[in-house]
This record gives C-alpha cells, sequence and structure tokens, in this order.
C-alpha cells in the first residue's frame, strides 16, 4: 500500500539511498538540501560546503558498493561511465598493516576508486531519474510540524525558489549528517537530548589530488598503510581516482597533523610505514590543493532509547554514528540504513504494518546497524592509550586476535580472503574465529 510523502532531509550519500529506497513505498519523495546543487552532472565534480569531509578519500567497500546497487541497479555500470577506477582487492589494493606489508593475492573482485563527489553524483544521477522524486536544493530544514498525537506531519523549510514553507509528510528521515540540528531542534522541543555514546579518537585527514607520473598513468595499483599501533600515529592512502588522477590522504592522530604545504606533505610521506610512498609520490604535481579535516571523536547516537522521538522521524547514516573513518565504513552503513528502511517499508498495509511500527522497526535496527559497526571500530582505536572512552573488558583478547590473523594470514590465503571479507563487510568478524586462530591467541597470551 503506498503512502503520500515521504520527506527526505539531506541528499548526501545517505539522503540519496534513503530516498532511492523509499521511491517505491511512497506517490512523492522530496528530498530537502540545503546546498544548491548543479542541474547537470559536472565533467569533474567538486567538493561541496555542505559537506566539509567531502574532500578527503572516500572509498566505498564491497558491501556498500552492493547494496546501493540493490537500490540503483545500474550503479556500478554509471560509476564506470563516470570514469570511476576499480582495483583488485588484495592485488592492486596493497596494504601495510602491523607491521609489514600483507601478501600480493588476487581475491577475485574489485572495488571502485573515485572521489566522494564523483560517487555522490553518480547516485544523485540514479536518483533523479526515479518520475515520482523531486530535489529541492538550496532550502534548509528549519523545524517539524507534529500532529496532536504527537508524529511528524509537515517539515519546515526555509530557502531560494521554490521557497520556504511546510512540505507535508508521512514519514521524515533526517539525514543531515554529522552535524545534524535535528537533535538539538528536539531538545529544544521538549523531547529531549538523544544520548550519545563518545570515544575521543582524536584523528586528523589531509588530503590532495596528484597528476599520476607517467609510470602509473595505466595502473591500477593502490596503497593503504595503516599506522602500528600503539608505537606509530601516521598512515596514509594514495589511490587511483577519476581523471588520471591519484588521490592522496595523510593521515595522524592526538596533535600530531600532517602538512598542509606539499614539500612538509612529502616529509611527513618519507616517514609513514612501507618504505614506498615518498618514492611513489616525490616527482608528482598537485591539482588540487591540500585540505585538512579533523574527527575529534567517534559519536554513536542511541535514537532507539528516545522516549519521545515524533513517531514519522527516522534518523539515518551519520546522525546516528560516525567513526574512524580509516575503515572506510561510513558511506556504507548509511547504505545499510537505508536499505533496512526499504525492508521495514515493505510492512506498510500489512497486519500491524502502520508508520509506527515501521518507524519503530526502523529505527531498532538502524541503531543495531550503527552499534556494532561503531564498537569495532572504536576497540580498534583504544589500541591508543591516548584513546578516551570506556574500554571493554576484554580488549587485551581482541588486540591478541588481530595480532594472531595478522600473523596467520602471511602463509594462509584462505584466513587472508576471510580477513579481506570481513574488512569489506561480507562477512562478520566472527568468520576469523577459526580454532587455528583462537590457539594462536592462547600462545600470545
Ligand atoms: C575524513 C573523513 C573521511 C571519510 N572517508 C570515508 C570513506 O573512505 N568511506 C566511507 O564509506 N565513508 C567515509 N567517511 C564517512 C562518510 O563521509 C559519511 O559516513 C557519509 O557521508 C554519511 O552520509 P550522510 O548522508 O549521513 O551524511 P552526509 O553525506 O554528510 O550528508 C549530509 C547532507 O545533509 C545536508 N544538510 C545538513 N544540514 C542541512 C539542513 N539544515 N537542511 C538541509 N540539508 C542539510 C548537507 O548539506 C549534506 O548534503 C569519511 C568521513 C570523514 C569525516
Amino acid at each position: 500500500m503506498k503512502r503520500e510523502q515521504i520527506v527526505v532531509l539531506g541528499a548526501g550519500i545517505g539522503g540519496l539511498l534513503a530516498a532511492g529506497a523509499a521511491a517505491p513505498y511512497f506517490d512523492r519523495v522530496i528530498v530537502v538540501e540545503k546546498d544548491q546543487l548543479p542541474d547537470q552532472p559536472l565533467a569533474e565534480p567538486v567538493p561541496r560546503k555542505g559537506v566539509p569531509q567531502g574532500p578527503q578519500v572516500h572509498a566505498i567497500i564491497k558491501r556498500g558498493e552492493n547494496t546501493i546497487t540493490g537500490i540503483f541497479p545500474d550503479f556500478p555500470d554509471r560509476m564506470r561511465a563516470a570514469g570511476s577506477a576499480t582495483v583488485i582487492a588484495g592485488w592492486n589494493l596493497q596494504v601495510h598493516e602491523g607491521g609489514g606489508w600483507h601478501p600480493r593475492r588476487d581475491f577475485g573482485f574489485s572495488i571502485f576508486a573515485q572521489t566522494r563527489a564523483l560517487m555522490e553524483q553518480v547516485i544523485r544521477g540514479c536518483l533523479l531519474d526515479l518520475a515520482n522524486v523531486t530535489l529541492k536544493a538550496g532550502c534548509r530544514f528549519t523545524g517539524l510540524d507534529l500532529s496532536d498525537n504527537g508524529a511528524v506531519k509537515a517539515v519546515r523549510i526555509s530557502g531560494d525558489d521554490p521557497g520556504g514553507g511546510d512540505i507535508a509528510a508521512d514519514l521524515v528521515v533526517d539525514a543531515m549528517g554529522r552535524g545534524s540540528p535535528m537533535p538539538k531542534w528536539l531538545d529544544d522541543h521538549g523531547h529531549g537530548m538523544v544520548r550519545r555514546s563518545r570515544a575521543g579518537i582524536n584523528i586528523h585527514y589531509v588530503t590532495m589530488l596528484l597528476r599520476r607520473p607517467e609510470a602509473y598513468r595505466d595502473s591500477a595499483d593502490a596503497w593503504v598503510i595503516r599506522a602500528t599501533a600503539p608505537a606509530k600515529v601516521r598512515g596514509a592512502t594514495l589511490i587511483p581516482i577519476e581523471g588520471g588522477r591519484w588521490l592522496l590522504t595523510l593521515a595522524s592522530r592526538f596533535g600530531d597533523l600532517p602538512p598542509l604545504d606539499f614539500p612538509d606533505c612529502l616529509e611527513f610521506a618519507r616517514s609513514v610505514e612501507g618504505g614506498v610512498l615518498y618514492d611513489l609520490i616525490k616527482d608528482t604535481e598537485v591539482t588540487t590543493a591540500p585540505r585538512r579535516f579533523m574527527v575529534p571523536e567517534a559519536l554513536l547516537a542511541h535514537f532507539d532509547e528516545m522516549d519521545d522521538l515524533p513517531a514519522g522521524l527516522l534518523p539515518l547514516g551519520d546522525v546516528i554514528g560516525n567513526f574512524n573513518p580509516m575503515l572506510a565504513q561510513g558511506m556504507t552503513i548509511a547504505s545499510l540504513h537505508a536499505e533496512s528502511l526499504g525492508h521495514c517499508l515493505q510492512q506498510l498495509g500489512k497486519p500491524g504494518g502502520d508508520l509506527q511500527s515501521v518507524s519503530h522497526d526502523y529505527i531498532s535496527a538502524a541503531v543495531a546497524i550503527s552499534e556494532t559497526a561503531w564498537q569495532a571500530a572504536v576497540n580498534a582505536d583504544f589500541a591508543y592509550p591516548k584513546t578516551e572512552g570506556n574500554r571493554p573488558p576484554d580488549l587485551a583478547e581482541q588486540q591478541k586476535f588481530r595480532r594472531a590473523v595478522r600473523e596467520i594470514i602471511e602463509t594462509d590465503a584462505d584466513l587472508h580472503k576471510a580477513a579481506i571479507d570481513v574488512q569489506q563487510m561480507l562477512q562478520p568478524g566472527s568468520a576469523l574465529a577459526r580454532p587455528d586462530v583462537l590457539e594462536r591467541v592462547r600462545e600470545l597470551s
């Protein structure tokens, strides 16, 4: 059974995917975005103000690609047509972790490598081809109108053409990202402040675009260098992207800021582990200047605990949780929220499937998705004594488990494949808990 109208706040990755997942269940889908957006696809998409993390590296892991493809089946074709690079997991994508390079093995699947702006443009194109979707760009969320029973009734927006005012809504998705004004609006209007779990991870990113040198013109090679915790804090990512360029990200923590001048970036590159980064980039040319972004905290908002959340208000994506971006999970989590929204909306019109129960089921599922990813990410961050937050009692065991897996994949291709699958969120972490790994964990005790 179709409902009249759903309003999605925010046309970032989560908002676009939520709108796509909800489109089959509503007569009209209205997406409200505060940024002005180009009318036509740009030959070279660029970051925008409403997504301040946008210039930084945004890799989409395989589970995310698969989930987006479930919502927009031609997503992979459009990514390739738009010029996204592809890299073969385990082969082109070379990972330095735990003090050494992973063995090079071809695991038979590839992942996309592109700027965030290109990927967002591709998904926006998929969405805007749907006949019942309208995008109101340049319009800002200012508040909700609630009915007498406390359910959402309309969204208030301000903006230029097509003007401010109210937009009626059966459901409202809050996909306004990590800076969403919704939690404050809820608190200001007597609904209480959502409880947030926090961990002080204090991560700094600097990203720039480089012209690929001649020797790498047609190469799909990519490098990910993860700092060996707790002794080292510096890491880096160098990936091929659209337009024959490389995207270079330098990352660090706890006040060790990656620099913004390229000569200083070269010195930083010389200092990261792996011994290859400096030589790869020393003769390149910067095409887009270094930009910095800081992630002081990993946050998880427990919307499922709120007693007085207006019925029909559905938080999604970074509004629920954000964490260490080095794991490249954020867009995938947003896609899983959108997928979950679509599943819950299938219940509409079935026995017990009213908007209230759909909202409740969705929020429980979405918070659980974020919580699992958040916990795993934060527990890895706790390898650094300076990370602030509540450490789990089995933290030392978890760290030994990671060490055991890292050791065994040197000689064991099956475990290596499983580790890649877990990192790409294609399998749960439990896929690594083999008897030989657990035995090695005991030996490390
Ligand atoms: C440094 C860094 C690197 C990252 N790297 C990766 C990565 O490699 N891989 C990955 O998967 N994830 C990565 N992420 C995470 C990723 O950016 C987010 O998880 C993802 O963008 C979440 O999507 P979202 O739709 O929730 O929010 P966003 O994509 O941030 O979108 C929010 C939207 O809401 C709009 N908006 C805000 N306020 C209003 C308002 N009042 N009215 C109307 N519209 C509004 C904004 O303009 C924006 O368009 C990274 C994050 C950071 C910080």
